[in-house]
């Protein structure tokens, strides 16, 4: 692969331009090379001229291009309308060029049609879009990429002009309209095509995690139910005023989706201390202030562009956002991308946003550098290899990348203290409730169960059973109280069973000593005198290594009109001491 570019600067010179390149180029044929046009400048007549000239003298080389907010080749900022042709040298390299209307089809006939393409032509290894600034959120176009093959790598921009506040952008191809409501796509592959392709954001975590509590779409309300200005406003002073969208460029949201961490920018804020966000934010999900320190962030482009040398790519594809561009505001506007200078020839745009596949979902993002790397043919030997320049590496590590790490582990340690305390808070409110020796409520909890049962609708009925262990004085006397205890546990589990399958239904309590409380819901007497044989029958059928043996006694209740706590237990209590006097083992109902 080879990349060429030339600038338009009027019809003739540009044709001239094309002409003399169309000589040097000698026999390649137009279905190996295209054009693509980055335009600062968005008036359909000067694209127009562009298109007609390369149509002059390339008639069977397709082309497409899209308006930028600035226009990047060698990793330099080049002139307002820059075209670039790229040749491909190898015969199984293969490429096509779609337009897609946004206007006249939905989203998912569009990326049926795109997956439906890639499944047509099994040699596609690479899409790149060019994306107008959407409406809403991409997510449901993202969403449907997903059905393409896995090993296809997908990345491109969101076309933009240079107001990155305004909406003004537009897209356009050979045999497409310039438009402002488009997508782009170039299919890349062939045998001997590889690509691969990465993101940057260079932007580190900073503080807390918050959930996204309340949120519409691209609005962002409430992040742990506080106003998500107020965020803004309580940790960064961050003011509500005209400056709000270049203040919180330092310091977009990191946000974690599809398993993927992205960055979204506040573009603005809400008189109802909402946040308009550069793209949706679900509910539930997390998120964490970042900020971006220059030093941290050209550090990290470099360890990327090692990998991407590693590569050896024959061309770079650049897509930056608008926003980083803004960030380097003492710096030449393509800074921080230096690095990939030395790798190979490039070419690309400061972009509305960035799209990249990364484990199978394709997400888009903000502030984020995406680059692809693409070359035909096999690697060459490693010892061939440039060595990339060293570019004054970073001596010191800069005071506010040391107070952001300590701000991470400050918050972190505080997150787990506060997960430990909340733990322990869970455990002790179970020990309020439940019963230790037994792990069923405890005769408080089951009382107040009970008294909460009474307060509701009247008449709905509900069952008491009250079990007793008999004999359980000579177990104690005879084998000792912990064998005593087996058999206390051992009934406790039979209250738990959950085979006996009325477990919604009911709760269990340790009333005291060896003795039970349940709580029938919605249960009548008669199916609570079924359920209270079936337990009797069940320990009956307990047998313990020493004490053998044992049998309970039961006594069973209903509730009536007027039932007060007292009135149900002193009721259910003489069912029991009936049960007990009438020869134990035995369910007495009253
Ligand atoms: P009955 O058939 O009439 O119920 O006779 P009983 O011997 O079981 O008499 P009662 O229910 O009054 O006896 C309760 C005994 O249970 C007294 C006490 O020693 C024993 N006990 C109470 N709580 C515990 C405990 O947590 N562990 C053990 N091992 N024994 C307990
Ligand atoms: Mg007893
Ligand atoms: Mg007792």
């Amino acid at each position: 692969m080879k990349q060429y570019q030339l600038e338009f600067i009027d019809s003739n010179h540009f044709i001239g331009r094309l002409s003399e390149f169309k000589e040097k180029r000698g026999a390649v044929e137009d279905s190996k090379m295209f054009f693509q046009i980055f335009s600062e400048v968005l008036e359909p007549e000067k694209i127009r001229e562009v298109c007609l000239g390369i149509e002059q003298v390339f008639p069977e080389a397709m082309y497409m291009g899209c308006s930028t907010s600035g226009n990047i080749i060698d990793c330099q900022l080049s002139s307002d309308i820059t075209v670039v042709c790229t040749v491909f040298e190898y015969a199984s390299t293969r490429f096509q060029i779609y337009q897609y209307d946004l206007l006249a089809e939905n989203v998912d006939s569009i990326t049926g049609q795109i997956v439906a393409e890639t499944e047509k032509h099994p040699w596609v290894k690479a899409m790149e879009m060019y994306f107008t600034i959407p409406e809403g959120s991409t997510t449901r176009f993202c969403d449907g990429m997903k059905d393409a093959a896995l090993d296809i790598q997908i990345f491109g921009g969101v076309s933009c002009s240079d107001d990155i506040t305004s909406n003004d952008c537009l897209v356009f191809s050979k045999g497409g309209k310039i438009s402002s409501k488009s997508l782009v796509v170039i299919f890349y592959g062939g045998e001997e095509f590889y690509v691969d392709s990465i993101k940057v954001t260079g932007w580190k975590p900073l503080g807390r995690k918050f959930h996204v509590t309340k949120s519409d779409g691209c609005i962002l309300h409430e992040l742990d139910g506080i106003l998500a200005y107020d965020v803004y406003h309580k940790y960064l002073n961050i003011k509500n005023d005209e400056n709000f969208f270049y203040n919180t460029l330092e310091f977009p949201l990191f946000y974690d989706h599809n398993g993927t961490t992205i960055l979204r920018t506040p573009v603005a804020s809400n008189a109802d201390g909402s946040i308009t966000m550069t793209s949706d934010m679900d509910v539930g999900s997390l998120v964490q202030i970042s900020y971006g320190d220059p030093s941290t962030i050209v550090e990290s482009i470099r360890e990327d562009s090692r990998r991407i040398h590693q590569f050896q790519p024959d061309i770079l594809h650049i897509f930056s956002c608008a926003a980083r561009r803004t960030f380097w505001t003492s710096k030449e506007p393509t800074y921080e991308i230096e690095p990939f200078k030395d790798i190979s020839p490039s070419c690309g745009f400061f972009s509305h946003g960035e799209f990249l596949r990364t484990k199978g979902n394709l997400n888009q993002h903000n502030v984020t550098l995406v680059v692809a790397a693409m070359r035909e043919g096999e690697k060459k030997d490693l010892s061939s290899m440039s060595v990339l320049p060293e570019r004054g590496t970073l001596s010191k590590v800069p005071l506010v990348s040391r107070l952001a790490t300590f701000i991470s582990v400050t918050s972190l340690e505080l997150e787990e203290t506060n997960k430990k305390l909340e733990y322990a808070n869970e455990k002790l409110k179970m020990a309020a409730i439940i019963d230790g020796l037994t792990g069923l409520y405890n005769r408080k909890e089951i009382q107040s169960q009970i008294e909460k049962e009474l307060a509701q609708d009247s008449t709905r009925k509900f069952s008491l059973i009250m079990l007793d262990i008999d004999n359980f004085k000579q177990v104690n006397d005879t084998y000792g109280h912990q064998e005593g205890d087996m058999v206390i546990i051992a009934l406790a589990k039979i209250l738990h069973n959950e085979e006996m399958a009325y477990t919604d239904k009911f709760s269990a309590g340790r009333w005291g000593g060896e003795e039970f409380m349940l709580l029938l819901h919605d249960t009548d007497v008669s199916a609570a005198s079924f359920i209270a044989e079936l337990i009797r029958q069940c320990f009956a059928n307990t047998s313990f290594p020493s004490v053998r043996m044992q049998t309970i006694s039961l006594g069973v209740t209903q509730t009536r009109e007027d039932d007060t706590l007292d009135s149900l237990c002193t009721r259910v209590d003489a069912a029991l001491y009936k049960a007990k006097k009438s020869g134990k083992n035995r369910v007495e109902v009253i």
